[in-house]
């Protein structure tokens, strides 16, 4: 019997949206609910025509009109702003939601389709980093699960099947290809320029997270992240230039279990659609003799000191993981514009982190507040 799933896709016209609309156009059985994007609507038109979902979402409000007439001979129903976003979240008949948007942006949606008890294939690790003790609370509430996207965080999940008490689990090995400035001091990162940074060695990616590899700035994130997903901040991060070992657990008899495969999303997604099953994949297949070696370093955390907040911001909680994200998120859009250095990246998250004072157990307003005082610290 062929495999059958209804989900939603917020950020269908991203990066993991699109290999996401690639898996559901191979397995007929999974069919699409809702779309989102934010403003492209050319490719968000042409994906509403071919999966035909029942609602899309266009977040720009002018955006969304001209869909609107581009789609009137469809019934597809076009909403907008981020009311329109929690109604692609909750679409009645979507199982699962994947989590696709870039940004703060998927925390509110995420909280929405969880308390409507939808599934959530979690790409948008923002959620778990800014608001991870409110939505996994709400997880447990609603019975339903937080499926990992992210591919360390699903290698993690692989590598746990089987293990049947969590106190087994000794700690977590996160790997990290180290991005294109690998080995670099911060002399040398001085005039690196967007172009330099969006060459990512191993990984496809969308803008934001690709600035986000070569600073490490991800990796932080992926930390925060494994915390909130496995229950553990016993979490090392080590950098693999191959990206074939994806991440690893190490349990309490020093056991070591890990999962490989090539560098590419599709596995991720398609395990968190299909969990706990696996559909065949074609192509893809790992070539170890093309993998002579296989190599494992530890992560420069002086160079790339925003690991080293990462984990400040792990350990003292409340809402300087917000600050965190934030800070970049803005850093992010300011150096790709060409308006702030590459080492300002690092100088800004570092400066939004000591400007505000911590929250423990912030709520959904402190966690939002928290982030436009981030994000005022860096603009300003
Ligand atoms: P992209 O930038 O490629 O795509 C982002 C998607 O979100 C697009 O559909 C975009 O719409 C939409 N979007 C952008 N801004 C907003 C907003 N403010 N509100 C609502 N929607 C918005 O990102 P990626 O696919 O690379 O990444 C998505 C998430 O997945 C991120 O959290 C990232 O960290 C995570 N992730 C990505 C990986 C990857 O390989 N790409 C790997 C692991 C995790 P539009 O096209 O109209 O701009
Ligand atoms: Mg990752």
């Amino acid at each position: 019997m062929e495999f059958e799933h209804k989900i939603s896709v917020l950020g269908s016209t991203g990066s993991i949206g699109t290999q996401t609309l690639e898996i559901a156009r191979e397995y007929k059985g999974i069919s699409i609910e809702a779309l989102s994007a934010y403003s492209n609507i050319d490719l968000l038109e042409k994906q509403a025509r071919e999966f035909l979902p029942k609602l899309v979402c266009v977040v720009d409000e002018r955006k969304a009109k001209d869909l609107k007439i581009k789609l009137a001979d469809t019934d597809i129903k076009v909403v907008t702003g981020t009311q329109g976003l929690n109604e692609a979240a909750t679409v009645s008949d979507a199982k699962t939601v994947v989590t696709a948007v870039v940004g703060i942006s998927g925390l509110e949606p995420t909280i929405e389709a969880i308390k409507a008890k939808k599934n959530i294939a979690l790409a948008n690790k923002e959620t778990l980093v800014t608001g991870g003790h409110i939505v996994t609370r709400l997880a447990n509430e609603n019975g339903v699960k937080i499926l990992p996207v992210d591919s360390e965080h699903s290698a993690i999940f692989q590598s746990l099947q089987g293990c049947h008490n969590k106190s087994e689990v000794k700690r977590i090995l996160l790997t990290a290809s180290g991005g294109p400035f690998f080995g670099k001091k911060r002399d040398e990162l001085q005039n690196v320029i967007p172009e330099d940074a969006l060459k990512h060695p191993n990984w496809n990616m969308g803008a934001k997270v690709t600035i986000d590899s070569s600073t490490l700035v991800n990796k932080g994130l992926e930390v925060i992240e494994a915390k909130w997903l496995f229950g553990t901040d016993n979490i090392k991060v080590l950098v693999h230039r191959q990206s074939v070992v994806h991440s690893m657990v190490e349990f309490c008899d020093n056991a070591v279990i890990a999962q490989m495969g090539v560098p590419d999303m599709k596995l991720p997604i398609q395990y968190a659609l299909t969990y706990p099953e696996r559909l065949p994949m074609k192509n893809n297949e790992l070539d170890f003799i093309k993998y002579s070696s296989l190599t494992f370093e530890a992560p420069d955390m002086d160079t790339f000191y925003a690991l080293r907040l990462a984990f400040e911001a792990l350990r003292d909680g409340g809402i300087k993981p917000t600050l965190f994200n934030s800070a970049d998120e803005a850093a992010v859009d300011l150096f790709l514009k060409g308006k702030l250095s590459y080492l300002g990246i690092f100088e800004k998250i570092e400066q939004a982190m000591n400007a505000v004072n911590n929250i423990k157990n912030p709520t959904i307003s402190d966690i939002f507040e928290a982030d436009r005082l981030a994000r005022e610290t860096v603009y300003n």
